[in-house]
């Protein structure tokens, strides 16, 4: 059971709750997130269906909910939510294209391949300044300078940024320049990191575990909605199966299950699920089809030279394509396809 509190509920009102909850035999655990504060309750479900917890001061909902992952199931929540990055919303009718470089590699490489990103449809930008390699020998990411670089270009081009934090430690620092902080399918259950991300602020995007069930990664999500952020979208990205014709295999039917088990938005990545440019637009129509809320896409303007996953990147003959594709099949299935965030153009 979860009690939800109004956002002007009082301290005392959440004291004498968690007292009453105590009294009953209950254990009561007290999220204060960002917008409001959660208490959810462990004990005898009957015995708290005789409190009235539902009238005492401050509280605005109580939710009875059965599954595990109570603040991101659809049980209670039956309308599908829509997270909004700086303004650019994800989920509902839209249908939003999120593009760039796999990681941040110099100013002139990030800049050309934002604007490859908006040939591509995006309304929002993607690229790691933090890179969680396989190998420790593999280019890590430029870190902070990685960082001021995606702000820069943001600047120059008004798309927000996705960028990955790989460490508890680094999330308040990637949270100052991020619009959205995204989650690695190699930290999808680094707990800590999942409870920083939930409490920096920013809407997060958080890639399934390639050996993640759909429940895991439900209770993932579930874990930076417990400390109050419920701006999370889910992103399928592939998990690992027995092929090897693909570098993971994108299981496209996690969307509608996800999306039916959740109100959070799910997105997919089509660069990081097949690893190769020439399945990047059959899987993004799969997606746009099967009813995905996005798509995350590389895209780079020298692969061949890329420091990581160039083999997966679009070029600039693909991204016309792509944007086409994108908004025609769109509509077919109800949608419209995000627009770039409306801005005043850079005075030099
Ligand atoms: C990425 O999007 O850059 C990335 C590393 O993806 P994943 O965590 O899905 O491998
Ligand atoms: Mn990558």
């Amino acid at each position: 059971m979860v009690i939800v509190m109004a956002p002007d509920a009082t301290p005392d009102s959440i004291d004498s709750l968690v007292d009453l909850v105590a009294a009953a035999g209950g254990e009561a655990y007290v999220t204060r997130g960002v917008s409001r504060t959660i208490i959810g309750l462990v004990g005898d479900v009957q015995q708290f269906e005789t409190l009235d917890l539902r009238a005492k001061p401050g509280v605005s909902d109580v939710l009875r909910i059965s599954v595990p992952y109570k603040l991101v199931s659809r049980e209670n929540h039956v309308s599908r939510s829509v997270v909004r990055v700086q303004g650019v919303p994800i989920g509902g009718d839209n249908m939003t294209v999120i593009a760039g470089p796999c990681a941040v590699e110099t100013p002139e490489q990030t800049l050309e391949a934002a604007r490859m990103a908006g040939a591509a449809g995006a309304s929002l930008l993607r690229g790691g300044a933090y890179k969680p390699r396989t190998s420790p020998y593999a280019f890590q990411g430029l870190g902070e300078t990685g960082l001021k670089i995606l702000s820069e270009v943001r600047e120059e081009t008004g798309l927000p940024i996705v960028t990955e934090v790989v460490d508890a430690a680094d999330v308040e620092l990637v949270a100052t320049y991020a619009d959205m902080l995204q989650i690695g399918t190699r930290n999808m259950q680094n707990f800590a990191l999942l409870q920083a991300a939930g409490e920096a602020g920013k809407p997060v995007l958080l890639k399934r575990g390639m050996n993640a069930t759909i429940e895991e990664w439900l209770m993932a999500a579930e874990y930076i909605a417990q400390r109050g952020n419920l701006d999370v979208v889910l992103c399928e990205r592939g998990i690992r199966t027995f092929e090897k014709a693909t570098r993971n295999t994108l299981d496209i039917s996690a969307v509608p299950v996800a999306q039916r088990l959740s109100h959070l938005p799910v997105i997919v990545d089509p660069s990081h699920s097949g690893g190769r440019r020439d399945l990047v637009l059959p899987l993004s129509r799969a997606a746009i089809a099967v009813g995905a809320d996005g798509i995350i896409v590389d895209v780079h303007p020298e692969p061949e030279n890329a420091l990581c996953d160039g083999p997966q990147a679009l070029v600039d003959e693909d991204v016309a394509e792509l944007a086409d594709m994108a908004g025609t099949l769109s509509a077919l299935v109800g949608r419209t396809l995000t627009p770039a965030p409306q801005r005043e153009p850079v005075r030099t």
